[in-house]
């Protein structure tokens, strides 16, 4: 890459906030090397945080009804932060993959300053990202990556954030055609308002743009991408434009009321189990299904297949929508809600604060905390789903908790709640251990 010894570069809150809705025109978004390209994506937390706030208003001004729910809403966020959690020890595999085709096989190099070298690669990744996201929803191995983003029957802003570990391993290949002749400071940029401008359209509060549903993937056009109706089945792949969807036959207006998750839900709030349990599906339907032919269509064809059916499955298989659908639910007692809400905040602020000074810490240090995030969202998917097992886990992570905090090992971005955190923390471990021991008293009782 060239020669730029300068940092990424700073951006306004104003800036940061049109990057949100590719508002920041080639003028202000135009760097010459990859490394002075701002991370947008990290800058955006409070934003997201500041929009799920503004939907829950709207929604309850409009309908006088909430636009998510606490289950539901944490399991999607805690799959945002698990998704982003590669990218604190590695750089994405996109860019590094990018760079290498760029630095040894480009034909040519479209000037980065130019407004037509950024107008192109809009197009461009956006065109690559409608056939990454198609092929993700046509071939049943890549489906079991991106089916993490599909699986909550709610839709709303926190379902924008819902997001796969693994589909960044197999979404890089679909722009190295451009690494051909587009900089790679000009891709890094687009590659993130792409992902950038997904996040508004996730909302119902949004109903119809007008002459914008023309050319722009909206709220509406995205609603059907979610939805498990018949009509709604592998239908809007669009990023930022629905063009693509409308040249190649995909496009489907919103008409029915639209029934959001996957066609069999996995009823789960665990993070790991949301990520896993469909690449174990498609390992058990592999071994059980006979013939070498057989077995290589359950992994490169669609995930509707089966012997003797078109390669994306029958269509009168779809399981019709009756409208009486319920969503998963499990009910936990209010106070489990205000404990999961509490220490999940602690969560965004530990890991807010391990994105930022990442570069300065040990790399022990680096895995422990992952670590840590990483057993502490696994804990409160158990939680939401009243799991007995969940206090067990709580307690070992409240004490895990205290006995590194001290040290330095985990961190909040503020100092003054150092303290307060630690007796949180001590609090919780004494409440899960009194839970145990009475749960185990009153099953001692019952032999009697
Ligand atoms: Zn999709
Ligand atoms: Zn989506």
């Amino acid at each position: 890459m060239g020669g730029g010894a300068a940092g990424p570069r700073a951006t306004a809150p104003g800036q940061q906030l049109r990057a949100l809705f590719y508002a920041l025109p080639p003028g202000e978004s135009s760097f010459r090397t990859v490394e002075e390209v701002p991370d947008y994506v990290e800058k955006s937390i409070p934003f997201f945080i500041a929009f799920i706030g503004l939907e829950f208003a709207v929604s309850w001004v409009q309908k006088r009804k909430l636009s998510g729910r606490i289950n539901d809403g944490i399991s999607s966020l805690s799959l945002g932060i698990l998704s982003r959690l590669p990218d604190v020890l590695f750089r994405s595999v996109d860019l590094i993959s990018y760079i290498y085709i760029w630095n040894s096989y480009r034909l040519f190099e479209l000037p980065w300053d130019s407004p037509w070298t950024w107008y192109l690669t809009l197009l461009g990744v956006d065109f690559a990202y409608y056939c990454f996201h198609r092929i993700s929803h046509e071939v049943n191995i890549l489906w079991a990556a991106h089916q993490v983003h599909h699986s909550s029957e709610d839709y709303n802003l926190f379902t924008a954030l819902r997001q796969s570990v693994l589909q960044k391993y197999t979404s890089w290949i679909f722009n190295l055609p451009m690494a051909l002749f587009i900089p790679p400071s000009v891709f890094a940029v687009h590659l993130q308002f792409n992902l950038l401008y997904q996040f508004w359209i996730h909302t119902e509060v949004i109903t119809n743009l007008g002459p914008l549903e023309w050319i722009l993937n909206t709220p509406s056009h995205h609603r059907v991408h979610h939805g498990r109706n018949p009509y709604c089945i592998d239908k809007n792949y669009g990023g930022t434009l629905i063009i693509w969807d409308r040249i190649f036959g995909t496009f489907e207006a919103e008409d029915a009321k639209v029934v959001y998750g996957l066609t069999h839900p996995v009823n789960s709030f665990d993070p790991i189990m949301l990520q896993l349990r469909p690449l174990a599906h498609i390992w058990n339907t592999f071994w059980a299904t006979p013939g070498f032919c057989n077995k290589l269509s359950v992994i490169f064809k669609g995930p509707g297949w089966g012997p003797g059916k078109p390669r994306l499955g029958l269509p009168e298989e779809i399981p019709v929508i009756t409208g009486k659908e319920v969503p998963f639910n499990p009910s936990v007692p209010a106070y489990l809600n205000c404990y999961a809400v509490v220490h999940f905040a602690v969560i965004v602020d530990l890991f807010t604060e391990l994105l930022g000074t990442v570069t300065m810490l040990s790399q022990g240090t680096v895995l422990l905390r992952i670590g840590f995030i990483i057993l502490s969202l696994t804990s409160f998917g158990l939680l939401m789903e009243n799991r007995p097992k969940a206090g067990i886990l709580e307690i070992i992570r409240c004490l895990v908790f205290v006995a590194v905090y001290k040290h330095g090992y985990l961190r909040s971005q503020f100092s003054s709640l150092g303290y307060a955190y630690e007796v949180l923390f001590s609090l919780c471990a004494a409440f899960w251990g009194i839970q145990i021991m009475k749960r185990i008293t009153s099953s001692k009782d019952k032999h009697h």
